[in-house]
């Protein structure tokens, strides 16, 4: 399909599929040509995750940190990219292949980022004020969707909230695809990981 070609280059483009948590380290990555150790590793993995081969990885993120000299790239970041897709280090059983794109579970309960730092779940690590301004920033702007999103997220129901984002901003592809028959209630059972939620949001808008 289309997503087995994917480039460095094509990464902007393709961030609108994300769910708020990769949206979020796009973002910052693009406003402070920077992210912080945890965000690297959380992105980098999704990005492995999406189908992003070593070698555009790292074009990416040596892109991305627009400011930081070759060097320091070669010496400081490079083998962290690597170590992520198990091109070196780490124990045999992880030697190529690195380590798996994290699941909502795992981002839900990792420690809560610190000053600085933007890795994690949004619907959990951001205040409610900011939380919806980033919602709406993406294009999500009805009134009693957000207000719903609020409640999910004080009882602590993060992935609920996602998902129904998710169920909002792709409506009418899901009515679609319910309509005539080519997915079923399996291929629209809850999401509980950052790359299904990529994934079936890139079918479904293609
Ligand atoms: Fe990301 Fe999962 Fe949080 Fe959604 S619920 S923003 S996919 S960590």
């Amino acid at each position: 399909d289309g997503l087995s070609t994917i480039t460095a280059g094509a990464i902007d483009s393709l961030a609108s599929n994300f769910p708020l948590c990769m949206q979020n380290l796009h973002s910052t990555l693009r406003a402070n040509s920077h992210l912080k150790h945890y965000g690297r590793l959380q992105y980098t993995l999704f990005l492995k995750g999406i189908g992003l081969s070593l070698e555009e990885c790292i074009i990416f993120w040596r892109r991305s940190f627009k400011l930081m000299t070759d060097d320091k790239f070669q010496k400081e970041y490079k083998y962290n990219i690597r170590h992520s897709y198990g091109d070196v280090g780490g124990d045999s059983n992880r030697r190529g292949r690195g380590y798996t794109p994290y699941s909502c579970q795992k981002i839900l309960t990792e420690p809560l980022p610190g000053p600085g730092q933007m890795h994690g779940c949004p619907y959990r690590t951001f205040t409610q004020d900011n939380l919806i301004t980033m919602l709406q920033r993406t294009g999500i702007n009805d009134r009693d969707l957000l207000k719903t999103v609020k409640e999910d997220v004080t009882k602590q129901r993060y992935h609920v909230a996602c998902n129904r984002v998710f169920e909002h901003a792709h409506k009418r592809e899901i009515k679609k695809v319910k309509d005539d028959g080519t997915w079923g209630a399996n291929d629209l059972d809850t999401i509980v990981h950052p790359n299904t939620y990529f994934k079936r949001s890139w079918l479904l808008k293609h």
